[in-house]
């Protein structure tokens, strides 16, 4: 984000190697209050991190001319008040989503397609486009993309999970997403408790 905040006043993107340089000051900073679990390495993570900068600056970030980034979106979707954010939209109209994956994903997540369909709904000069750039931290760092278009599918999905997610809500019903990629007794505070209230078992 920062080169794109660059790119945007200077047309033109940073050195690579200052990137990596802002990714190392960063990770740096995280260090000092991250929790790493037993299996995982600091050190490796790090290095991993600064080879996907780098292959993000060589191969995507010449291509990309942000129109917007980290905008906030409101608007009114199936009756139901909104709030969103996009990190990036590119001159043409295509969503740009940069993000970090385990491995590479085999398709387009469908929560993924419903947040992306949000967004894609709620931001001004949207043209239907959404990329997401994939930076995989296996054993050898790549990068993956997916390009697809929200289609008359996607927007009757979030026209109705909204309005079913409202009225849910309303009537004090809450389901456990035991699915969520942030389901885990790792990722997730609650886990007790939503074992003791809901039963089965939260992953470690
Ligand atoms: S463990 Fe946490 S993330 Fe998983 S379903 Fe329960 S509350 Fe949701």
């Amino acid at each position: 984000m920062t080169n794109v905040r660059y790119k945007v006043a200077s047309k033109a993107d940073m050195q690579t190697e200052g990137v990596v340089g802002l990714f190392r000051q960063a990770w740096k900073q995280q260090l000092a209050s991250a929790n790493f679990c037993d299996d995982e390495i600091p050190q490796a993570i790090g290095k991993t991190g600064e080879a996907l900068v780098r292959i993000y600056m060589h191969e995507m970030a010449p291509q990309i001319r942000p129109a917007a980034f980290e905008r906030p979106l409101g608007g009114v979707i199936s009756s139901v008040r909104i709030r969103a954010q996009i990190d990036l939209m590119d001159e043409d109209g295509t969503i740009i989503d940069i993000r970090t994956a385990q491995a590479a994903p085999a398709r387009v997540e469908p929560m993924q397609r419903f947040e992306w369909t949000t967004c894609s709904r709620l931001a001004e000069g949207s043209s239907g486009v959404v990329r997401s750039d994939i930076l995989v931290m296996g054993s050898t760092p790549q990068l993956i993309t997916q390009t697809w278009a929200v289609s008359a599918a996607d927007v009757q999905w979030t026209d109705a999970l909204y309005r079913l997610a409202q009225e849910a809500m309303r009537r004090g019903y809450y389901m456990p997403n035991r699915n969520s990629i942030h389901c885990s007794r790792h990722h997730c505070p609650c886990w007790r408790r939503c074992e003791q209230d809901f039963g089965g078992v939260v992953e470690p």
